[in-house]
């Protein structure tokens, strides 16, 4: 039995290969799996969960089979896809998580994050951030009408060549000591998150003990999965 962690999926009508790839994924390590998180970042934009674009559907479609079968899925917000909302998460049965959370994985206590909230040193983005996560811009962002939301997306993604971009140099990466600072404030030694597209396993040097940062990779030429079980915790990618 183990448990599987994937996040900064972009799924996206562009990149149809990443949905199949996403699908046959499920098909093979989903079968004995005793819980899925996707930790943010699932869709490269969701504009609400009354958006009817066919990737949409399909998708909540695939995750409702998956949570009717018994196996629990946990969905986290990412930069994109924050506006994931009550309604995907009822008819998807997934269950969503803030940010940040902290489970207990076969005994030990881990701390889940997107890890956009790490990326201190960009000032700009983390005024973004604050913006976006803010329940009154999202309050009148959904107020809008959806081909108004569409049209805000577009011109978003053209004003910025980072929000466009999916390459690991466009997104900066973590500052050391928000790290050391999250693990120390929820009292965990192990953090996985998603975001800046370096997949990694860090070690963390807590003073007394080593932690470890798990970062997991972003699905492009090939897909990451972190498998975590009793025993063993493996980082593994597969070509798409
Ligand atoms: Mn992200």
């Amino acid at each position: 039995m183990n448990t599987l962690f994937i996040s900064d999926l972009h799924l996206s009508e562009e990149r149809p290969a990443i949905t199949r790839a996403f699908f046959d994924f499920l098909e093979r390590a989903l079968p004995g799996a005793d819980a899925l998180y996707i930790l943010g970042d699932f869709f490269d934009v969701w504009l609400g969960d009354d958006d009817d674009a066919p990737l949409s559907r399909q998708v909540i479609e695939k995750l409702a089979e998956i949570t009717s079968a018994g196996t629990p899925v946990y969905v986290m917000h990412g930069n994109r896809d924050f506006l994931l909302g009550d309604a995907f998460a009822a008819d998807s049965g997934a269950t969503l998580l803030a940010d940040p959370t902290v489970i207990d994985l076969y005994g030990e206590k881990v701390l889940l994050m997107h890890g956009d909230s790490l990326c201190t040193d960009d000032e700009a983005y983390m005024a973004f951030r604050q913006q976006a996560r803010s329940p009154h811009f999202q309050k009148d962002l959904l107020s809008r009408s959806l081909a108004e939301r569409r049209e805000i997306a577009a011109g978003l993604r053209q004003q910025s060549q980072a929000m466009n971009s999916l390459k690991a140099e466009d997104i900066m990466d973590v500052n050391p000591s928000e790290v050391i600072q999250c693990l120390n404030r929820h009292g965990v030694e192990r953090l996985i998150h998603g975001h800046t597209h370096r997949p990694a396993r860090h070690p963390v040097e807590l003073g007394r003990n080593t932690g470890e940062r798990i970062v997991l990779g972003d699905w492009h030429t090939h897909g990451w999965c972190l498998k975590v079980n009793k025993q063993t915790y493996d980082l593994d990618s597969f070509q798409i």
